[in-house]
């Protein structure tokens, strides 16, 4: 696949040193996106090469694609218990439990249906609706059974880790820049971002915001140390007929969620969980991300609806700044 021979002439890290501030630059193509890491000080090389030498060895473990990887043993195991690593086990696990606790929303077993419509190979085409249910019956987390590290999947059905992988890398290089002795940087994994500490000087982090509906930002938030992780219909689609299809999957219907939300951005300390509940606030739309964050409040929120409005969960409303001609009609959920 085309995207995986770019993996392998991009993942060779680049660095680039900038002077005296000691701000250092890697970028990596992993996990199908461009990723940049941003650290400074003394150990901030030595964070970066580390980082970047995880993320390639995450995406070997946890492709879909690749045929080495666990996830793709696990994927080509007809019904029989496969062993992998205790960090996938542990995230498949994670997977599993969010699905639960998301009625359904969030599920990594869609990945039959985000093959058939053609989002692991750039050949996109519209299902029949007989494929489509064809597909939904080896759906569902159910299905997925761990028994400490090893996994039984039974035929037909596969897993997908893309919705959570770079929430979970972005935590682990973070916690491996530390152990380098690095104390400021941001982790941008294409589009999820994992702040560390703050910045050089003590003060906030600024993190922008994409406007779902153009290529500029639509607002910046201040903060520490965090995980700010968003989900968008922008990110990768197709048309046909004149009809937009994205890649965030109802595992209700086997269809583009059309829950009226354009862009989902989660905040939290954990990145795995800000990563599943930006696709699964993607799917549930305005109602549902509202009932979740009000049974749980450990995490924050902002979606942007198809229209435009936007809605974020109280502990946003003191880290935004709006852009001019941004920000008019805001409710804000308590
Ligand atoms: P994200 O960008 O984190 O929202 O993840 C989207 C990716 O996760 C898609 O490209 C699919 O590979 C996969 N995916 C799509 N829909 C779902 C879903 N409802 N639950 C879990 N994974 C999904
Ligand atoms: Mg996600």
């Amino acid at each position: 696949m085309f995207k995986r021979l770019a993996v392998c002439a991009a993942a060779a890290m680049m660095l680039c040193s900038c002077g005296s501030s000691e701000k250092h630059q890697g970028s990596v193509f992993a996990m199908d996106t461009y990723m940049s890491l941003t650290a400074y000080g003394s150990s901030a090389e030595e964070g970066i090469k580390k980082a970047s030498e995880k993320l390639n060895e995450l995406d070997k473990l946890w492709s879909a694609t690749e045929s080495g990887s666990e996830i793709f043993a696990v994927n080509s195991s007809e019904g029989k218990p496969v062993s992998v690593s205790d960090e996938t086990a542990s995230l498949i696990s994670f997977a599993k439990e969010m699905s639960s606790q998301t009625g359904g929303a969030f599920d990594i077993t869609v990945y039959p249906i985000v093959e058939a419509w053609g989002f692991t190979t750039g050949e996109h085409s519209v299902p029949s609706e007989e494929r489509l249910n064809e597909l939904l019956e080896v759906v569902g987390s159910d299905k997925i059974t761990v028994s400490g590290s090893e996994i039984t999947l039974p035929t037909g059905s596969k897993l997908d880790l893309g919705a959570v992988a770079k929430g979970r890398a972005g935590d682990i290089c973070a916690d491996l820049m530390k152990e380098c002795g690095v104390t400021s940087a941001v982790l941008d994994l294409g589009g999820n971002i994992r702040t560390l500490g703050t910045k050089p000087d003590g003060s906030k982090w600024k993190i922008g915001l994409r406007d779902p509906f153009s290529e500029g930002i639509y607002a910046t938030l201040d903060v520490g140390e965090t995980n700010i992780v968003t989900s968008g219909a922008y990110e990768r689609f197709f048309e046909q007929d004149g009809k937009t299809y994205h890649h965030i999957i109802d595992p209700n219907t086997g269809r583009p969620a059309e829950s009226g939300i354009a862009s989902a951005t989660v905040i939290g300390s954990d990145g795995r969980l800000c990563d599943a509940l930006s696709t699964s606030l993607f799917v549930l739309g305005a109602k549902g991300a509202e009932q979740l964050y009000r049974s749980r409040h450990d995490f924050d929120y902002i979606l942007v609806t198809d229209s435009g409005e936007v809605i974020m969960s109280e502990g946003v409303s003191g880290l935004i700044t709006f852009e001019p001609g941004f920000g008019e009609k805001v409710s804000v959920v308590k």
